[in-house]
């Protein structure tokens, strides 16, 4: 999205697109009919070079303007998407008809380069040739607003609308550390190997693909509760993904905090091995979000709402196990992530390899799930975990300390879980699956560590490893 021309021919199509919407999406459906070219631009790929056919879907598409919101005051909106499993809910929602059914005729889901170019198109919005939003690690809705990663340090308010996912991230560890003990929890032969490496002048070197959010975090996290300083003990760096696992296979990069599909391409390319899940060392822990600029919902109230209940529904279809067959299909197309679908399928089985001789995971709520997990909600937007995102960044001098005192404030002026309720009734979703609290409660992690949303503090207070 980055060049005027593949802006251009983006915005051409949009043009073209609303008078065919209804039958593009019709034809979707159709067994084994490849979509037209327009179709097939249209679904997110028209950025995307070469682009093909998408898999065939095997079932029925919702039916467009079936629940068509009354007063919808656009039926168009763009939404940035990075090509992992968290983005999944956004294109089935376009996909299956989702989005149509309430209206949202001509949503756009276009993929981004990277985290970086998804805020920069943020900035620049859909009437530059951007997008309006999309597909956000945390807090960078938060840091957009408050003009701390934009340029000029511009604040470009922004709502938080939905949670996208739970899971489906991990970090590797490069093959030449294999046999050294390096798994969940490291005991003190292991602890010792990697301090060790700092020692030698060589110390452990991780990445992530953007900083201070999510991937961040979980590394941070996984080293810090295994005894180990990631500021001091170890070297964390922003690479993207593709030369991350160069590095790693040459043996210049020792980690990479990494998404679903990376994680099981690295232990089958035996490039090296996983030694922790996020699954396991938060269950069920936050990930990826929807978050829009707010002049865009401010301006389209009924359209946010809309676009939020096909999300939901879409997130709901995501979670059936009977359908993750055909999330894969779609999602693995050269359109959207370019992966072969085997590489695809295992995750979104709960089936994951670890390598280094450590067990494998079987189990369907070890895999990515978009609408319900063992704690509750998975697409209502809890307060408590931006709390938990804006505490762990003041754990590691990203953000000053007295965000804690004003993070009532803060995150009441981002985060619209009111908006959420609102687009799950439309949904038909029962009050029996909406969310009572904006807090999920006390938080477990895998070293015994706790996070109490009333008491911020206490975690940072119990935490050995931080900057405050
Ligand atoms: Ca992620």
């Amino acid at each position: 999205m980055t060049k005027f021309s593949e802006q251009f021919s983006r915005r051409k199509f949009i043009v073209t697109a609303g008078a065919s919407a209804v039958s593009t999406i019709l034809l979707k459906g159709c067994l084994g009919n490849p979509p037209e070219p327009g179709a097939t631009a249209g679904a997110g790929g028209s950025t995307n070079a070469g682009s093909g056919t998408v898999p065939a879907a095997t079932s029925a598409v919702a039916v467009a303007n079936e629940k068509r919101v009354e007063g919808i005051e656009t039926t168009k909106v763009i939404l940035g998407y990075i090509p992992i499993v968290e983005a999944a809910a956004l294109i089935i929602a376009k996909e299956k008809g989702f989005f149509a059914k309430y209206g949202m005729t001509e949503v756009e889901v276009a993929k981004q380069a990277n985290w970086g170019s998804a805020r920069d198109n943020l900035e620049i919005g859909s009437a530059g040739g951007g997008i309006d939003g999309g597909q956000w690690q945390m807090p960078m809705p938060y840091q957009i607003s408050e003009g701390l990663i934009t340029k000029g340090s511009v604040k470009i308010p922004m709502y938080v609308l939905a949670q996208l996912n739970t899971q489906g991230n991990g970090i590797a560890i490069a093959g030449k550390h294999k046999g050294k003990g390096i798994g969940l929890k490291l005991d003190q032969a292991a602890q010792d190997y990697m301090k060790g490496l700092k020692k030698a002048g060589t110390p452990f070197k991780a990445a992530y693909t953007f900083p201070k959010a999510n991937q961040d975090f979980w590394i941070r996290y996984w080293l810090a509760a295994n005894g180990i300083d990631p500021d001091t003990e170890a070297e964390l760096l922003t690479v993207p993904s593709a030369q991350t696992v160069a590095n790693m296979k040459t043996g210049s990069m020792d980690g990479f905090s990494t998404g679903d599909p990376w994680p099981l391409r690295i232990v089958q390319e035996d490039i090296g091995f996983m030694s922790a899940l996020t699954a396991q060392i938060w269950k069920d822990h936050p990930e990826e979000y929807l978050a829009m600029r707010s002049d865009w919902v401010d301006k389209h109230p009924k359209a946010s709402e809309a676009m939020l209940a096909g999300l939901i529904e879409a997130q709901q279809w995501c979670d059936k196990p009977e359908n993750r067959p055909e999330l894969v299909a779609i999602t693995s197309g050269r359109n959207y992530f370019d992966v072969p679908p085997a590489v695809l399928t295992p995750p979104y089985q709960g089936k994951y390899m670890m390598g280094d001789g450590q067990p494998e995971i079987d189990d369907f709520k070890m895999s990515p799930l978009y609408w319900k997990d063992d704690l509750g909600n998975v697409s209502y937007p809890y307060k408590s975990h931006d709390l938990w995102f804006l505490t762990e960044s003041v754990r590691w001098g990203f953000l000053p300390t007295n965000t804690l005192v004003d993070s009532k404030t803060i995150i009441g002026k981002v985060n619209r879980e009111d908006l959420w309720k609102a687009a799950a009734k439309l949904a038909g979703v029962t009050d029996a699956d909406i969310p009572k609290s904006t807090s999920r409660g006390i938080e477990k992690f895998f070293d015994g560590k706790e996070f109490n949303p009333e008491k911020p503090e206490d975690y940072l207070k119990s935490l050995t490893f931080k900057k405050v």
